[in-house]
């Protein structure tokens, strides 16, 4: 995905403000260098929504870690962490990594739904959605597409 100044933008975790009071630590967000602006990957915005409601309508924390409640982010963060990538690698790596944690989410929601655990099919089918969201934009990490 490329910035309206047609430089190539890249993914990174950031602090985001979110509303005046609530502030989310590592926000997948995608960086132009060249204009300093970034903006929130389209799909993990109505997450983002989902995570901050469940802080309340009168939150007793004002600023907490995406990866804490967020499948996708964890991973991003993990990748990144990992630091084992180039600038042009980082799209496979992170497409083999996403398809890697839904089949294990996967084998464990067959072995949840087997024993009837209807708070843990819960858990993973959340989990699931998070990280399925993400795969029909991954073009977006592609910088020449
Ligand atoms: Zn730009």
């Amino acid at each position: 995905m490329k910035c309206s100044c047609e430089q190539k933008m890249k993914l990174e975790l950031r602090t985001v403000m979110y509303t005046r009071s609530v502030m989310i630590r590592h926000v997948p967000v995608l960086v132009c260098d060249y204009c300093l602006t970034y903006e929130l990957i389209p799909s993990m915005r109505p997450d983002l929504k989902k995570c901050v409601d469940l802080l309340g309508p009168d939150p007793s924390i004002n600023s907490f870690s995406l990866t804490e409640y967020h499948e996708l982010a964890r991973l991003i963060y993990e990748v990144l962490a990992e630091g084992d990538y180039s600038e042009d690698s980082l799209k496979q790596i992170l497409e083999h990594e996403i398809q890697e944690r839904i089949n294990l989410l996967l084998d464990l929601y067959g072995m949840a739904e087997s024993l009837q655990d209807q708070a843990w099919v819960s858990d993973l089918r959340l989990r699931l959605s998070q990280l399925s969201v993400i795969l029909p934009e991954m073009n977006v990490f592609h910088a020449d597409v």
